[in-house]
């Protein structure tokens, strides 16, 4: 079985308790059932015959019903235990001859059973030993009544100094796995963004490509965008300034779409913008905002010379069809080629391309 979470290994770790009690009761039951050898009788009695039964039945209804969830180990401890003790109780008034340590005797085992399967149930352990300890307390009548109060105490004192270091140690793994899950959102978070731009990435996009075309029914438009002459610009102002020049382009495109578009750094510099629910004319107005955006940002750009004194963008803008997004990319990226074919600050719609381009479309350029 594979344990998911935290809680569902806390269940079957309860389970396996519960299981243990009743597979260990079922062990000194039939042991008590059996004639023994050296000994006339065996130890039958009605009290261990239900521990048995009981036993057996709750034991094959764990082993059937594997996803059973009942909070039984309370209840089911604290019958075995009064059962143990009607057996006490019975056995004690039948043979006479019997001295203190058949009390003891029978006490350990309770204790024994109890100690191996509840270890980490405190409450299940006091409500299993309840019942026998007072009958054996009772009937003892105070004649070992120090060494049955040591056979209770010492366990006991045990038991309660771990369940505090176990609740402690429980209470950091929990401290400590919500820990691990938020982080673990955070890096997730991190390696779907680009760091220099804090845009999506490829990851990014793939993520809510999935969930868009699978949620919204409308038509969606793939942008793709690249800017003008860039390797001229990183050339000649250097690296760092190539990064500023991204960093900035990034936020035009951010601030020029709506919020629910998806903007991607798809490349080096280029970006892909995923608008949803819009038409041809809507697709192209946000295009051309974005343009005019990245104009009016104005990052001088002198070898950009043909076309302006500032870094620019061309673009190439195509529908999705029949949620084929590659498709619509590689149209896309159709268009762009041709935009920059024409001059570059451009946009143009794979729709409006002269037909030999539009049927080319699956040639690399
Ligand atoms: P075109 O107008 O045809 O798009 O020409 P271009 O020079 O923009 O195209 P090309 O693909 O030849 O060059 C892209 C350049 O973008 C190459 C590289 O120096 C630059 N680049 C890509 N990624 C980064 C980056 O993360 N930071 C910086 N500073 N430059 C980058
Ligand atoms: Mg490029
Ligand atoms: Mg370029």
């Amino acid at each position: 079985m594979k344990i998911q979470s935290y809680d569902e290994l806390k269940h079957s770790k309860y389970r396996l308790s519960l299981m243990l009690l009743l597979f260990l009761n079922i062990a000194v039951s039939l042991f008590c059932l059996a004639p023994m050898i050296g000994l006339a009788k065996s130890e039958m009695t009605l009290p261990v015959i239900l521990v048995t039964l009981l036993s057996a039945a709750l034991l094959a209804l764990y082993l059937i019903k594997p996803k059973l969830k009942l909070p039984l180990l309370n209840p089911v401890a604290f019958i075995l235990g009064a059962l143990w003790a009607w057996h006490i109780n019975y056995r004690y008034h039948l043979v006479f001859y019997f001295d203190g340590s058949f009390l003891i005797i029978s006490l350990l085992s309770v204790f024994f059973i109890s100690a191996i399967a509840l270890s980490d149930y405190l409450l299940a352990f006091c409500l299993n030993i309840t019942p026998p300890v007072l009958t054996v307390l009772l009937l003892d009548n105070g004649e070992h009544l120090a060494l049955i109060l040591l056979t209770i105490a010492l366990p006991l004192i045990g038991f309660s100094l771990q369940h505090l270091m176990r609740r402690r140690t429980d209470h950091f793994t929990l401290r400590l796995m919500h820990q691990l899950y938020e982080e673990k959102e955070n890096f997730s978070d991190l390696s779907m963004l680009d760091p220099l731009t804090g845009l999506y990435n490829r990851r990014g996009l793939k993520n809510r490509l999935d969930n868009i075309l699978d949620n919204h029914a409308g038509s969606h438009y793939v942008l793709l965008l690249d800017i003008d002459h860039f390797k001229a610009y990183n050339d000649n102002y250097g690296h760092a300034m190539g990064d500023q020049a991204l960093a900035r382009v990034s936020i035009a495109i951010r601030d020029a779409v709506r919020s629910r578009d998806v903007v991607t750094r798809y490349g080096g510099e280029e970006f892909l913008v995923l608008m949803t629910n819009v038409n041809a004319s809507i697709a192209m107005k946000l295009a051309e905002r974005i343009r005019q955006y990245v104009v009016d940002l104005e990052i001088p750009h002198r070898f950009n010379e043909r076309v302006s004194t500032h870094v620019t963008i061309s673009a190439g803008i195509a529908p999705i069809y029949d949620n084929e997004f590659d498709q619509a990319v590689a149209n896309a990226d159709r268009a762009l080629y041709v935009a920059k074919n024409q001059g570059r600050n451009t946009i143009l719609a794979w729709e409006d391309l002269p037909k030999s381009n539009v049927i080319s479309s699956s040639e690399a350029h």
